[in-house]
């Protein structure tokens, strides 16, 4: 345990529930901050409250950690994006290779907002949960590019500014069996029944590995790693 702040980027999906629970198992004071850039759905935003919630229910060493919610509305950035997350566009790929899901930009702008934050707050770690093992290969999900970002930020703020990214190595598969790690089979049900990643924010069904289509990417993705950390034997990642 540090005595550091921490502010998590928080948007009640399965990666960043996990990155929650690691950053209360690490520093002092955690506190969690979301964007509302014009999502289609506000499941996402409804799936948020309930985790935390559940979080701080099943977990009184966490409660005492967790501290405040901050939303920000940022929905002319989402005006700006126009991809199929935020409008009706289907989701495929683009000449990059990229799929249309992908928001030009937006995690450098869910950063910059996140340190101005973190810098009211006296926090001095961002948690995020970016991945480039086997997400769609969005390029400001990368490291290098968050190292750069690092820099930019504890250059343009003049204060000491790190971007935590525990999942960034990790495989869908490898990120449940983190959540196992830290939080036992308590913290992997409300990753099933909680949390919400589906882009067409779809509950109605539940699966194996919890709520949604079942056929967008990012359920296809979350399925995926369900069903490889199952056929494993549901191993808790060690050194987690
Ligand atoms: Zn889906």
């Amino acid at each position: 345990m540090t005595p550091s702040s921490a502010l998590v980027l928080f948007s009640g999906g399965q990666d960043s529930t996990t990155i929650l629970a690691w950053a209360l198992t690490r520093y002092a004071r955690v506190e969690t901050i979301g964007f509302d850039y014009g999502q289609r759905h506000q499941v996402e935003m409804t799936a948020r409250s309930v985790v935390r919630d559940r979080i701080a229910e099943r977990f009184p060493d966490w409660r005492a950690r967790l501290g405040d919610d901050h939303r920000v509305d940022i929905r002319t950035f989402g005006a700006i994006g126009e991809t199929a997350l935020t409008s009706q566009r289907a989701i495929e790929a683009d000449a990059r290779g990229l799929p249309t899901t992908f928001v030009p930009g937006r995690n450098l702008v869910f950063l910059t907002y996140a340190a101005a934050v973190a810098d009211r707050r006296g926090a001095s770690r961002l948690v995020g949960g970016m991945c480039e093992t086997d997400f769609s290969g969005y390029p400001d999900c990368r490291r290098a590019t968050l190292d750069a970002m690092e820099t930019a930020l504890r250059l343009g703020l003049d204060r000491e500014l790190s971007i935590d990214t525990p999942l960034m190595r990790l495989t869908k598969a490898q990120t449940w069996g983190m959540a196992k790690a830290l939080g036992g089979e308590a913290l992997i049900e409300i990753v099933l029944e909680d949390s919400h990643t589906c882009y067409l924010g779809e509950r109605g069904l539940r699966h194996d590995w919890g709520y949604g289509c079942g056929d967008c990417p990012a359920c296809t993705l979350r399925a995926k790693g369900y069903a490889e950390w199952v056929a494993a034997g549901r191993p808790a990642l060690a050194g987690a």
